[in-house]
């Protein structure tokens, strides 16, 4: 089925259940409103003359109406353009002359940008429509409430098929550039199904979403889950903000929160945390970069999360291919990325692309319906990415044990390779993140005249530590490998972040280099 049709399911399966809930706007709609505003919405956006195939992108924080758009657009057969809010107008620019937009939602600006003075600065010839979500909407733009439209007689001329392109997401920029890859109805939709399963939503649960809308945690792990379970979607506030997510816990009674590992830290991390009654929850799922198993422990045991899983996905794979469950081992929970997902097979290949035996560490690749089609119009790139057997390279690090747990040992770019040794940045922030003083980590290579590649940690020390170099060298000795200590140690205010919270550590391999000029 398409993602029309799988909210039109809910609408009659739970039509009185709450369906989506955003605590900043004050916004609470059952399962049947929802699917009646999409209705409308969808009716809306084909009676401006956007047709099938049409790309329609939004510029936007986390609201209401970003998730009313994600499925009006699934129901007219138009394809949804999403990325990040912090862009500024060369990545805008690109963005909207690679998918060719017709259409761009947006507000007035987020944080410190303003949108329409970045989107006046650039050209953007096939932009025929500009839809503001503020009030009120500036010269030359449309009010998001005025496209509405009751006649909805005209979504019987539109039938998406399951395989349609729905979709066009932006990848984090973790490594670089960020990527578009285009999701099929059939790609999200049965890998929101399938992770919710494993993350235990059942009908009636209410899931806190404090992560972006505009990666597939937000918008196919978090709404595509919610829709197909019948699970009430809670957004907190428009950008990630630890307090805001703790009260939406307690407020809207919260049975499940999801996060990536720093989202989870800063939330422990908030000052009068005991004072939250966080009983309510269940479970999450914590995902998105590397899980410190410390940070791990920390959720289950502080926030009551004991069902939480951890999930390993990249958006070319819609994105989740491995998957803890809430009754696998402990052990097996807080430290590896689960067993391969329903329907999808993995392997592990050494880099002449040979599948290694079991417990050996390799690059591993997806195989299955949640591949993307492709990098949008980019025929090269996709060629490189999937091959001929049609599986995707992740470019990440993984071994399989004997009974089908991985774990995700690092990326292939980031392995550090000092004096002939591979070194595991992996690891060593592991070992760190488990002295008390430290908050936050994040390991790389730098240039070395004697080894090559020298160890280089950047560190966030707990509010009021007064950790010194010396410190972190004695913390070390004895207990790691005298070449895997961390021989250049910073201690920052915080390392550099994707909006959506995975360490970048091109940023910091580029500091390194600027500093050692
Ligand atoms: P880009 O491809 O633009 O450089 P990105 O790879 O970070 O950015 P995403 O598709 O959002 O963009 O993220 C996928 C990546 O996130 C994976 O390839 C992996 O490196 C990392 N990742 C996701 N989940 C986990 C996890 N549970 N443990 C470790 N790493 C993870
Ligand atoms: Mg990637």
């Amino acid at each position: 089925i398409t993602i029309g049709e799988a909210l039109r399911q809910a609408a009659a399966k739970w039509p009185e259940a709450d369906a989506l809930i955003s605590c900043a706007e004050g916004v609470r709609w059952t399962f049947a409103e929802f699917d009646a505003r999409v209705d409308r919405l969808a009716a809306g956006l084909l009676h401006l003359g956007l047709g099938e195939g049409d790309r329609v992108a939004i510029w936007a924080p986390n609201c209401a109406a970003w998730t009313l758009l994600q499925f009006a657009t699934a129901r007219a057969g138009l394809i949804f353009v999403t990325f990040n809010t912090a862009y500024r107008r060369q990545e805008l620019a690109h963005v909207l002359a690679l998918s060719q937009a017709r259409a761009l939602i947006s507000v007035k600006g987020f944080k410190d940008i303003d949108y329409a003075q970045e989107l006046a600065q650039i050209d953007a010839p096939a932009l025929e429509w500009r839809v503001m979500l503020d009030e009120p909407a500036p010269e030359g733009w449309l009010r998001f409430e005025d496209i509405f439209s009751a006649d909805t007689a005209i979504l019987d001329e539109v039938a998406p098929d399951p395989r349609d392109p729905v979709n066009i997401q932006f990848t984090s920029g973790t490594t670089g550039r960020p990527k578009g890859v285009t999701l099929s109805h059939r790609n999200i939709l049965n890998n929101g199904a399938a992770v919710g399963v494993r993350a235990g939503l059942r009908a009636g649960d209410r899931l806190c979403i404090p992560v972006p809308l505009y990666h597939c945690f937000g918008m196919v792990m978090g709404n595509l889950a919610c829709v197909t379970h019948g699970v009430a979607m809670v957004y907190p506030a428009p950008g990630f903000d630890p307090v805001a997510s703790l009260r939406a816990i307690e407020g809207e009674r919260c049975t499940h929160c999801y996060g990536v590992p720093t989202m989870f830290i800063a939330m422990l991390a908030v000052p009068d945390f005991d004072a939250y009654d966080l009983r309510s929850l269940r479970g999450g799922i914590m995902a998105g970069a590397t899980c410190p198993v410390e940070v791990m422990r920390r959720v289950i045991d502080r926030m009551h999360m004991g069902d939480t899983t951890i999930a390993y996905g990249m958006t070319e794979t819609s994105p989740v291919s491995t998957q803890t469950l809430p009754d696998d081992p402990l052990e097996a929970r807080i430290e590896t990325v689960g067993r391969v997902m329903p329907h999808l097979e993995i392997k592990i290949v050494d880099e002449a692309g040979h599948v290694v035996p079991r417990g050996v560490e390799g690059e591993l690749c997806t195989r299955g319906y949640s591949v993307m089609s492709g990098y949008w119009n980019d025929p090269k790139a996709t060629e490189a990415a999937i091959d001929a057997d049609g599986f995707m390279h992740s470019g990440d690090l993984a071994s399989i044990d004997e009974e089908g747990f991985v774990r995700i040992t690092g990326r292939a770019k980031d392995m550090i390779i000092r004096g002939g040794e591979n070194i595991s940045p992996r690891e060593i922030e592991e070992y760190l993140y488990t002295h008390p003083e430290i908050s936050d980590v994040a390991v790389i290579g730098v240039a070395d005249a004697t080894f090559g590649e020298a160890v280089c940690a950047w560190i966030v020390r707990a509010p009021g530590s007064t950790l010194t170099v010396p410190d972190v060298a004695a913390y070390c000795k004895g207990q790691l490998a005298h070449f895997k200590a961390p021989s250049v140690v910073r201690f920052v205010e915080a390392l550099p972040m994707t909006p959506s919270g995975k360490v970048q550590k091109y940023l910091m391999r580029a500091s390194e280099k600027e500093q050692a000029q």
